[in-house]
């Protein structure tokens, strides 16, 4: 019987989702794959974030009971900063970044925002203090307009414009014959990577989060446009508590922290220079990484 009711379950929880205004999550997280049951503690009081203090504590997780993904993780992301994690594919990036939202809750250990349990506060208010840009946008068969606007609800067109010009793509939407009335999707105009992820970013500065996850694209930018990206999100991280899931290096240097994430675990934690100088395994990601980089601009 509980089989024929998790199709409702998995219906009631996806609607539950976009109502919270989390439709990327969907995509970033795969929703409909995924079913956790997470529900508001009783007496559940909604977060007040006052700096965005982000800390794992001990953290222990795992999808399956006998498969720990994460192993006593200790994360401190002091307010205002950025923390970036590499590490290999299946490291767990993305399952940190899906613990801080709550899509599940954690076997061991706590995640606070200062200092409040995560567990503990509403979900309508957790999820409403974290803006998400994840790796691929989902853009509704609408306007141009009406899939930034749908960063937070209410917004008005002057609002809709300023968070396009933050995201630097203002220019690009007036250009169109339609403007922000041009519309995208199917039957409509066909955004390219980084247009797409425009849009979430001008989405996320409208909601105006206090802390940011960055789940960076993996498909691969040229570089011309990824320096742009780059110079757009370093804009949009100024100020607000920010996890970077980097899948590139050249995206973390600037980070206040690294931290390489390996089966689960903290292998390496510090700075660009401090880890290079360090020579473990970030400096081999790093040394990797740049002759690929070279290759790749011989070929341009
Ligand atoms: P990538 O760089 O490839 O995105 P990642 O470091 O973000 O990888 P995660 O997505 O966090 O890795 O996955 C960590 C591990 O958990 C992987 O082994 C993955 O197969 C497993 N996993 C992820 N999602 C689920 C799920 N919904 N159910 C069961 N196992 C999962």
């Amino acid at each position: 019987l509980a089989q024929l009711f998790r199709p409702l379950d998995l219906l009631g929880m996806v609607y539950r989702t976009i109502r919270q205004g989390a439709i990327d999550m969907a995509s970033m997280f795969a929703l409909i794959d995924t079913a956790p049951d997470i529900a508001d503690a009783p007496g559940a009081v909604p977060l007040h974030v006052t700096r965005g203090h982000v800390r794992f504590e001990d953290v222990r997780f795992g999808y399956d009971p006998d498969r720990a993904i994460l192993r006593g993780l200790d994360i401190d992301v002091p307010a205002g900063t950025t923390l970036a994690i590499v590490g290999s594919s299946g490291a767990g990036k993305s399952t940190l970044a899906r613990l801080l939202y709550r899509f599940y809750d954690v076997e061991g250990g706590r995640i606070t925002i200062d200092g409040q349990d995560i567990a503990t506060v509403t979900q309508a208010s957790l999820r409403g203090a974290i803006g998400i840009v994840p790796q691929d946008t989902v853009l509704f068969n609408d306007t141009i307009g009406y899939n930034i606007a749908y960063g937070r609800e209410g917004a008005s067109d002057d609002e809709v414009v300023r968070a396009a010009q933050g995201a630097a793509i203002a220019g690009f939407i007036e250009r169109q014959p339609d403007g922000y009335l041009t519309r995208v999707g199917e039957r409509g105009l066909k955004l390219s990577g980084g247009e797409k992820q425009r849009v979430a970013i001008a989405r996320t500065l409208l909601k105006n989060p206090p802390i940011l996850i960055l789940d960076e694209a993996t498909s691969a930018l040229d570089s011309r446009t990824e320096a742009d990206i780059l110079a757009t999100l370093e804009a949009v991280e100024r100020g607000r508590t920010t996890i970077v899931i980097a899948h590139r290096l050249s995206t973390v240097v600037h980070a206040d922290q690294i931290m390489v994430l390996d089966a689960g675990m903290v292998a390496e934690r510090g700075t660009h220079a401090e880890l290079l100088r360090r020579g473990g395994l970030y400096a081999e990601m790093w040394a990797r990484q740049a002759r690929e980089r070279e290759q790749a601009l011989a070929a341009e």
